[in-house]
């Protein structure tokens, strides 16, 4: 551990993150048990147009699993990981963090440095103008709420379909800003995740299978570049092909173990 927290003192720390991370928030992960895609098919429920065929299709089940999906993310808070994150980042050593979430939980622990490669729950955009809006949690809740008992077919595909809105600028239908299976991943976002990778000298990879392309292969990406890889994960995984340093461990748990030589700023005179 006396090794990792020396490379973690010398900063240009860039950060690349998983469901992992967030499992201790209450968000299951994409395989873990408990998980959504247990209940959800998800190449009818996570795939491109899956929200448009399913509307015409079977608008009940889109329904459910837009609850299920936003019930979790709602309620959950950022952990310990998360703040650690956003304090490292705080005190100059962490670049940024390049994250495969989309529960926004880095925003919400503090981090301004943040590449949300799969989109973001919350963001709805318009793929026509590239018009992009951020809904506040308490829209959300308001919308489950309102379709929640929804027995009504059309009525319920009319209230689908006005909570997701349209384009002010164009008047095109916006989309989820999730990106779903067979979507390309955003351009801007990318290039932030390799801004952050050129700039950095090590990747801490929390809580991540590498088995997702091609967000996975931006930690090959950063070990070609010569940056050390931590990788935090209570299971073996790929990545431990590549890591400098694996530790198996949660990811709070670690975070618990070293932030105490990080906790104020005059961590450089230790
Ligand atoms: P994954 O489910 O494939 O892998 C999660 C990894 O996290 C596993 O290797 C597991 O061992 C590890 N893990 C579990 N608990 C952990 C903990 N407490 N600390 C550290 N590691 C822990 O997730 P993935 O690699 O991110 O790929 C799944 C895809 O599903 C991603 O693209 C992501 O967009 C999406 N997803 C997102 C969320 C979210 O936004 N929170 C949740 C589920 C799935």
């Amino acid at each position: 551990m006396n090794k990792i927290i020396n490379i973690i003192r010398k900063g240009k720390l860039v950060a690349f993150c998983g469901a992992g991370i967030s499992s201790e928030s209450g968000i299951p992960t994409f395989r873990g048990k408990g998980g959504l895609w247990e209940k959800y098919d998800p190449y009818l429920f996570a795939a491109q147009d899956s929200f448009n065929n399913l509307l015409l299709t079977n608008p009940f089940s889109l329904r459910d699993f837009i609850v299920d999906i936003y019930k979790t993310i709602l309620l959950a808070k950022p952990n310990h990981a998360h703040s650690s994150l956003a304090h490292l980042e705080n005190i100059g050593l962490l670049i940024g963090i390049i994250t495969q979430n989309i529960d926004n939980l880095h925003h919400e622990a503090g981090n301004k440095e943040v590449a949300e490669i799969h989109g973001n729950a919350y963001v709805f955009l318009c793929k026509k103008c590239g018009y992009k809006t951020k809904k506040k949690k308490e829209e959300i809740e308001n919308f489950i709420y309102n379709i929640k008992k929804e027995n009504r077919k059309n009525k319920l595909i009319r209230k689908l379909l006005s909570f997701i809105g349209t384009c002010p600028r164009c008047d095109d239908r916006l989309e989820s800003g999730v990106v779903f299976f067979g979507q390309e991943l955003p351009s801007k976002e990318i290039e932030k995740s390799y801004q952050y990778i050129n700039q950095s000298l090590t990747m801490l990879c929390i809580g991540t299978s590498a088995e997702v392309y091609p967000a996975a292969s931006l930690p090959y990406y950063a070990k070609e570049k010569g940056l050390k890889i931590i990788n935090i994960n209570p299971m073996i995984n790929r990545l431990d092909e590549i890591a400098d340093f694996s530790i198996h461990e949660k990811a709070v748990d670690f975070f618990k173990e070293i932030m105490t030589y990080f906790a104020t700023d005059t961590y450089k005179n230790l």
